[in-house]
């Protein structure tokens, strides 16, 4: 690509809107005081910034800086423990050495082929039969230390170019098999409500063979102050039938995150959560369970849980594939059904989402040869074996 945005008002900087450097400020602080355009200003950008309102920030080489820049919200910041640098919330914004550490394995700054599959000239990845992936932004409210699109949400200015999403635009409008559009990014409400209205507006307008249009935002969590009634108005009248968030710890979920939601759902969309499995952050049973039990109380359906990308500087969160079986197990049969999410892992250059699911029903040859028998076991370890499916009934067809 890289992809190519317009720059929402957020993103000029402002001389006179000052970051929040003491922890009084910060304390005193009221994320809905001002605008989530004034509060985008104040995001911290250096870990320098960070030291004045959290003990213990790591001095990170500069080196850092320029692989993957550094944002967080203040927001963000208050959710953060003081003390504490394993905090759940600090392990995901705040960078820290490992990043710099050299794995043994490849990492890539592209890990899933999305450039190869990108339709040339515009952000949209068409890897799926009839659905797309639509890059509308290049650029998040707080960036994760593991974003598998490093690439290209760092980058410093987000260059206007409206061609590129004109470009994608006709690409959906031409390919009538299209059904299915995912706006992700980056972020797509890092665009000011009117230019948000004016894509979907199009997306809508030029191709009515779209059935789904859905989005992914993490800036619900991050800035939940972007979620006005104004954008929600954007929303119901585009038909925004899915917004996913992401989120990976249950301290992510507040009273002001929980009161956001309700608007989003109010405007008729359902919401899904996405979920990244992150050694140190979630890679614990009750952790998961108790953010999968918040996500339905607030109306949310754990819908993927990510294996960490192999995307440089990142590989400190791996969470190794037999954990990720054995969190799975430990959700499956023990909470409510609708809180397990699918776990998945996206294959290597391209490969596509892969579903990871523990073996509780498998079909076995029979001894003698003549059959197969199916061995089943529950979430409990109990164990049961169905011979009846493995038989492929003949059904005789009948005579009158
Ligand atoms: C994740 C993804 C989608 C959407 O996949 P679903 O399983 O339908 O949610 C579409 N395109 C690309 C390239 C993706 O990575
Ligand atoms: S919110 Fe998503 S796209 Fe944005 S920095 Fe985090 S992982 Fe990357």
């Amino acid at each position: 690509m890289p992809a190519i945005i317009d720059i929402a008002p957020a993103q000029v900087a402002s001389a006179t809107t000052t970051k929040l450097l003491t922890r009084a400020e910060l304390d005193a602080y009221d994320p809905e005081s001002e605008s989530w355009q004034k509060q985008f200003q104040r995001r911290y950008t250096h870990h320098s910034e960070l030291k004045g309102v959290l003990n213990q920030v790591e001095d990170v080489n500069e080196t850092v800086y320029n692989k993957f820049a550094i944002a967080v919200t203040p927001y963000m910041a208050q959710l953060m423990d003081r003390d504490d640098p394993k905090c759940p919330i600090r392990l995901q914004y705040l960078p820290s050495f490992h990043e710099e550490t050299k794995p043994g394995f490849a990492t890539l700054l592209d890990e899933l082929g999305e450039e190869r599959d990108t339709i040339p000239g515009t952000s949209v990845v068409h890897r799926y039969p009839r659905r797309v992936l639509f890059l509308v932004s290049n650029t998040c409210a707080t960036l994760c230390r593991f974003c598998t699109r490093k690439r290209m949400v760092s980058q410093p200015t987000g260059s206007v170019h409206k061609d590129e999403i004109e470009r994608s635009i006709d690409y959906i409008a031409a390919n009538k098999e299209i059904d299915d559009v995912l706006l992700s990014g980056g972020d797509p409400l890092t665009f000011a409500d009117d230019r948000l209205d004016e894509i979907l507006g199009a997306i809508r307008r030029r191709a009515p063979h779209v059935r789904f249009l859905r989005m992914g935002s993490r800036m619900v969590v991050q800035l939940p102050t972007r979620i006005t009634p104004e954008l929600c108005a954007v929303l119901e009248k585009h038909r925004v039938q899915m917004v996913n968030i992401h989120i990976n710890h249950p301290k992510e979920i507040t009273p002001l995150l929980r009161q956001r939601v309700k608007m989003i759902q109010k405007a008729g969309v359902m919401m899904g959560l996405q979920t990244v499995c992150l050694k140190g952050v979630n890679d614990d049973v009750q952790v998961m369970r108790e953010l999968f039990m918040q996500s339905i109380e607030m109306g949310v359906r754990p819908y993927y849980v990510y294996s960490t990308d192999m995307v440089e500087g990142a590989h400190h969160f791996i969470v190794p594939h037999h954990r990720m079986l054995q969190l799975y197990e430990g959700l499956r049969g023990w909470i409510s059904g609708p809180a397990v999410p699918t776990f998945i892992v996206d294959g290597l250059g391209g490969l596509g989402k892969l579903p990871i699911i523990p073996q509780y029903v498998k079909e076995e040859l029979l001894p003698d040869g003549t059959g197969t028998t199916v061995k089943c076991r529950n979430y409990a370890g109990k164990t049961v074996e169905m011979p009846g499916l493995g038989l492929d009934f003949a059904l005789p067809t009948q005579s009158n």
